[in-house]
């Protein structure tokens, strides 16, 4: 599904066959999930392959390994550069770009002396789907920040998401919705929240969550369209009164929420801040340009 014999990935700084590479047993990343990884996504446009926000993922990629003190070896224009390598290599355009920062042998609990940076690609659909999400609140809450870095994108932290979506979809529903440590609305397992009424955006303030790109592009979008966004903490019977919902990542671009725990969002998706906003995210990835200062 990932790759096939002809693959190549890319590996501190060669391009190798995906199946003929290995990582070593003893890894701090494999047993203690002590790495860093982005998401990105490829799309193509009228003027060739572009990787979306290819710099700002990189850049939080060093950041990740800053914050958590794994060693950052490359600079980001040469990881940006290698990435299209990569896609022209496996014949690639929309895409999903995965590099990973995986620790040497070293079974300590020490910060580690070398570490690989791998990256690797393949086509990959919205992640959630296209059609709206049934959430449900999950029994798990978000890392606590005191506990762990948050705003960096760290292996481990991933159980926690997949303790999460596995407990929503064994329940029936799509996708789980995590708060934090103090009960306020948090974000989902691998996308933010946003979510709107009377025609005003609201979405989680930074500091208990993923400082997300796409989130950081709704806002942008937000600002283009005239609609007005407040971030803070918030409540979530802020949400169970909201008129519509939706979440973003760069896997599951926008996507809009039907329901949580069943309770359906009154307003119809079509009519929603959220739907301008996937149409903009949409056209904007994709490159296509749109008539400048569209109010809405
Ligand atoms: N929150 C979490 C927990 C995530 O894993 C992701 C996906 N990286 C996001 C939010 C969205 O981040 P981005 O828009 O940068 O993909």
């Amino acid at each position: 599904m990932y790759y096939n014999n002809n693959t190549l990935l890319y590996l501190d700084g060669k391009f190798v066959k995906a199946n003929e590479s290995k990582i070593d047993l003893y890894s701090q990343t494999l047993h203690y999930g002590y790495g860093v990884f982005e998401g990105i996504r490829a799309y193509a446009t009228d003027e060739g392959t572009k990787v979306f926000k290819a710099k700002e993922h990189y850049e939080r990629l060093k950041k990740s390994c800053e914050l958590v003190n794994i060693p950052f070896n490359s600079s980001v224009k040469e990881l940006v550069d290698a990435t299209y390598e990569l896609l022209q290599k496996n014949n690639l355009t929309d895409a999903y770009v995965r590099p990973l920062v995986f620790c040497d042998p070293n079974m300590s609990l020490h910060r580690p002396n070398n570490v690989s940076i791998m990256i690797c690609a393949w086509e990959w659909g919205a992640y959630l789907g296209d059609k709206q999400l049934r959430l449900t609140v999950s029994s798990y809450c978000r890392p606590h920040p005191r506990s762990i870095k948050i705003e960096a994108k760290v292996c481990g932290h991933y159980v926690n998401s997949i303790l999460a979506t596995t407990e929503a979809k064994d329940k029936g529903f799509d996708e789980a919705l995590l708060l934090d440590s103090d009960g306020f609305l948090a974000e989902g397992p691998g996308a933010n929240l946003f979510f709107e009424k009377e025609g005003v955006l609201y979405t989680p303030q930074l500091g208990n969550i993923l400082p997300g790109i796409t989130r950081a592009t709704v806002l942008e979008l937000a600002e283009k369209l005239g609609i007005k966004v407040v971030e803070g903490l918030f409540q979530p019977e802020s949400l169970w009164n909201a008129d519509s919902a939706f979440y973003c990542g760069t896997a599951a671009e926008v996507i809009g929420i039907e329901s949580v725990d069943d309770k359906k969002f009154p307003k119809d998706w079509n009519d929603s801040l959220g739907k301008k906003i996937q149409e903009e995210y949409l056209q904007l990835v994709r490159e296509i340009k749109t008539a400048p200062n569209t109010k809405y």
